[in-house]
């Protein structure tokens, strides 16, 4: 059994995967550590997820760690030293590292006769171009910072390009596929071949698509002006942008369900907050075509991906001349493969199973 913890700042989100059943089931989240009403930290969190789980041998750890930075580019088995370059990671990624690093210390602490293991969001794009990840910035910068594009969400997109592949009969290695994995953040990810080649998150999970909170693309230059004409200094500026913009910034609400809920009812605001969600999608569709030259499939996952017909349908209408088409039915009724037979991309809705990625991929290097 693995036990796999995605750890936050306050929170922990566990499963135990079993893998040689996929239906096994025992998961759990502990939210509002240190906080009033919580638990007191990250170690009585761990406690309660272990007590919680009545005895049941667990072999390993895997953790989701979001941030590898330029140094972990596969699953890597922590010890002490790998714990001592998580820790000077965190510049990079100071709202989620820091929360997986108390993770894995609490568990290795809880459970320090079992191999613990980390698994980057970042991984799955180290194969990005240098063509596609870097920025065009002073380069001694750049350098002495590691100002890069380095792409999130790489353990949803591993998994369902390798589950995209099955579901069309054919190998990830002769696949072109874009992945979109719109969830609470969002991001599109070209795929070639089975390996990532172009993603719209970049230094941070702030680049690209419309999120919930986070408001992607930008002309760099908002922050300064803000600035200069409101005052913000720069965390207010940084609060803005990840915690204030995107769907909740236009609308007033981050999850898409209340979103769509208010278009519905004819709200004017989230009407436009939709339309600028998926013109941000099609405008990503269309330039990951054109980086990949050929496109086999569009893969729709996370909560929104999965969930939302609506999404699938504006995100992608207009793109007949293209051989990109929805059919209506299919997509209504959440069918694996939503476009019309016979199109040239296949069009199809794929579940993303992170936790289950982070336990396979821990099991893989135990057994390496
Ligand atoms: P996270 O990124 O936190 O893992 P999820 O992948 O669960 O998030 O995605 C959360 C988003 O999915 C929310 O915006 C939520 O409203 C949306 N969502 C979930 N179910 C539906 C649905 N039936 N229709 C539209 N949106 C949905």
């Amino acid at each position: 059994m693995i036990l796999v913890l995605n750890s936050g700042s306050s929170s922990v989100k566990y499963r135990v995967v079993d893998l040689t059943d996929p239906d096994h089931n025992t998961r759990g989240l502990i939210e509002k550590i240190g906080e009033p009403g919580g638990v007191a930290d990250h170690t009585a969190a761990i406690g309660q997820v272990l007590a919680g789980l009545g005895g049941v041998p667990i072999d390993a750890v895997g953790h989701r760690i979001v941030h590898g930075g330029p140094r972990f580019t596969r699953p890597t088995l922590v010890d002490d030293t790998v714990l001592a370059a998580l820790h000077e990671l965190v510049p990079l990624a100071p709202l989620h590292n820091p929360g997986g690093i108390i993770g894995i210390e609490a568990a290795r602490a809880a459970l320090p006769s079992v191999p613990h293991v980390a698994v980057f969001d970042t991984a799955f794009h180290a194969t990005l171009p240098p063509a596609a990840s870097t920025y065009a910035i002073d380069r001694d910068l750049a350098r002495r910072y590691d100002i890069r594009r380095f792409g999130f969400h790489g353990t949803s997109c591993a998994y369902v390009t390798g589950r995209a592949a099955a579901l069309l009969g054919r190998a990830p290695e002769a696949l072109n596929l874009i992945v979109l994995h719109l969830g609470n953040g969002a991001s599109a990810t070209a795929v070639r071949g089975g390996r990532s080649v172009e993603t719209s998150m970049g230094l941070t999970p702030l680049e690209g698509l419309v999120m919930g909170t986070r408001s992607g693309d930008l002309d760099p230059a908002v922050g300064g002006y803000l600035h200069r004409v409101a005052g913000l200094d720069f965390a207010a500026v940084d609060d803005t942008l990840q915690r204030h913009a995107g769907l909740l910034g236009l609308a007033g609400v981050n999850d898409m369900r209340a979103l769509l809920e208010r278009r519905a009812a004819g709200d004017p605001d989230a009407t436009l907050a939709f339309e600028v969600y998926c013109h941000r999608i099609r405008k990503y569709v269309g330039a990951y075509h054109a980086v990949l030259g050929r496109l086999d499939a569009i893969v729709f996952t996370a909560g929104v991906g999965e969930h939302s017909p609506e999404v699938r349908a504006a995100a992608l209408s207009g793109l007949d001349g293209w051989g990109i088409a929805v059919d209506e039915a299919r997509n209504a009724a959440n069918e694996q493969v939503i476009s019309p037979d016979g199109g040239r991309v296949t069009v199809c809705v794929v579940p993303t199973d992170e936790e289950r990625s982070i336990a396979e991929q821990t099991a893989a290097l135990l057994r390496a």
